[in-house]
């Protein structure tokens, strides 16, 4: 879900058309959810013990949305790197 419009700033502007410009919205969308999905894939394979993939994932995350958990992912998962 976009939760800001990024062309006029709204806040929760839909997820077709904002409400209040009515850029359309559609395209971002559907790029946050592939986010979203490769976040949940860096989970999993974080919870599996299967670093590599949960670290590729992480990092197909972060490259698609910055300020998602992908970003997070990917600093937790190169510290763990570094602990071991
Ligand atoms: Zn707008």
């Amino acid at each position: 879900m976009v939760q800001r419009c990024p062309a006029c700033g709204a806040r929760h502007p839909g997820s077709e058309r904002c409400r209040r410009c009515g850029c359309e919205l559609h395209g971002l969308t559907r790029l946050l959810a592939v986010a979203r999905q490769a976040e949940r894939e860096a989970v999993h394979g974080l919870l599996a013990g299967e670093i590599s993939q949960a670290q590729r994932a992480a990092e197909r995350a972060q490259a698609l949305d910055r300020q998602g958990l992908g970003a997070a992912l990917v600093g937790f998962l190169a510290w763990r790197g570094r602990q071991s």
